[in-house]
């Protein structure tokens, strides 16, 4: 049985937006419906990154689409977030590539480069013809990254970089890395690095055996004495404010999109209900425990979109803070996994199965949960806001 999606929109969040960005919203919902719709369960059978894809969303502007310059899109923060909701209810992979590209690559680039890495770079990632990964996690440091073992030493008009890096989203497809390394010659301050991936000494290998973001490429790298001309610097990052800066990005991106993946497990759920019979022959959205569920995922996925409206308001308007970023990304992506559990429950048996979309969000959005910073890191970081008292 396909249900078409129609849309969630249960009180008027639309009047809310401009035109131009329910312009961008439909269009991107049309472009999945017809692009990514039709081939993604197929693709997370076989845990394949559709990489036919990668091309026509940079001729649509997707990559760095809220950065200014370099052929990108230029649109606002909403925009930008509209694309990515409705991307991630295509797939929580395809916007995982996605804010990989603009937010952790193109964005440090953007920000931290000089003229001539921006020159060199962005305008072939925002085509999509250069494609870049972000190398923070290691393999012993995942929220903890100030420990990363990751090191670069100056040598002559160089840079030696030795490390592994761990859980790469699309570490083996990528052109370019962001590695985070702590610079020996800088009292281990952590510095951010082009490193172009044919470089060598850099390896990466695909992690296999995923249940989650199997659309999406994984990977591990480990870097052994790859050189690196001075150059390949980013010369305005230092710190580990540096690599959080980008996660914020991406963090803000994510927000919007774990409401994409949750109104594809609500409208699925709620056609379903109302097609499936149980019980003198009546549909089981007669059924009282059928429509608390029903209704709690559009409470909750109406609460989400106010909530990513306001923060994207906020950054537009140069005033968004990252522990509100970290609350629109908790909250929404807790929000989505519900509901796709939820929505999976109301299915019953067919709810297991790839004729639905719902269990394949479902188990996407674990990942999505773990990584940029999981559920309790931001719960910790919103607590310290409140406050005042680190907990980590
Ligand atoms: C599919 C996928 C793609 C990814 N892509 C990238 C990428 O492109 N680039 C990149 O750099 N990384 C990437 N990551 C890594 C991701 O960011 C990390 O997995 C994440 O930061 C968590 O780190 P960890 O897995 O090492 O878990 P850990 O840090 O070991 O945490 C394990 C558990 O302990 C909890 N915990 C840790 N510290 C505390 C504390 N102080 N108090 C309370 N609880 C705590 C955590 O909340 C979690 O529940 C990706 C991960 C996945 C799964």
């Amino acid at each position: 049985m396909a249900l078409k999606f129609r849309g969630v929109d249960f009180i008027e969040f639309d009047s809310l937006l401009s035109e131009d960005e329910r312009l961008v919203r439909d269009n991107t919902r049309k472009w999945v419906e017809e692009n990514v719709i039709p081939i993604i369960e197929q693709c997370n059978r076989e845990g394949r990154f559709p990489r036919e894809l990668v091309q026509p969303m940079g001729e649509l502007g997707f990559y760095g689409a809220n950065l200014k310059g370099y052929g990108c899109a230029e649109m606002s923060n909403v925009e930008y977030g509209l694309v990515m909701q409705e991307l991630e209810r295509g797939d929580s992979g395809l916007r995982s590539f996605v804010s990989v590209q603009s937010a952790l690559c193109m964005y440090p680039i953007y920000a931290f480069g000089t003229d001539e890495q921006k020159q060199k770079f962005l305008p072939g990632m925002q085509k999509g013809e250069i494609l870049g990964c972000f190398g923070l996690t290691e393999p012993m440091f995942g929220s903890n990254p100030s420990g990363m073992r990751t090191r670069a030493k100056k040598d002559g008009n160089e840079y030696v970089l030795n490390g592994e890096k761990m859980w790469i989203t699309s570490g083996s497809i990528a052109n370019i890395a962001v590695v985070w390394a702590k610079v020996e010659d800088e009292d281990d301050r952590i510095r951010g690095f082009i490193v172009e991936t044919d470089r060598p000494g850099f390896k990466a290998d695909d992690v296999h055996g995923k249940w989650s973001l199997r659309a999406s490429v994984t990977s591990g790298f480990s870097m052994s004495d790859v050189r690196v001309p001075a150059s390949d610097l980013l010369p305005g990052s230092g710190g580990l404010k540096s690599p959080l800066m980008c996660l914020n990005q991406a963090r803000y991106g994510i927000a919007w999109g774990g409401i994409g993946a949750a109104m594809a497990c609500y409208d699925t759920a709620l056609q379903y209900a109302q097609l499936r019979k149980q019980f003198h022959d009546k549909p089981i959205a007669s059924h009282q425990l059928i429509q608390e569920k029903l209704v709690w995922m559009i409470s909750e996925i109406t609460k989400a979109q106010l909530l990513a409206l306001q923060v994207g308001r906020l950054k537009d308007a140069g005033k968004v803070q990252h522990y509100h970023i970290s609350l629109a990304k908790r909250n929404n992506i807790w929000m989505a996994l519900e509901t796709a559990r939820m929505a999976r429950d109301i299915l019953g048996a067919n709810g297991i199965a790839d004729d639905y979309p719902i269990m394949r969000h479902m188990m996407n959005l674990e990942s999505v949960k773990t990584y940029e910073g999981t559920h309790d890191i931001h719960a910790l970081i919103i607590g310290s806001q409140i406050t005042g008292v680190d907990a980590f």
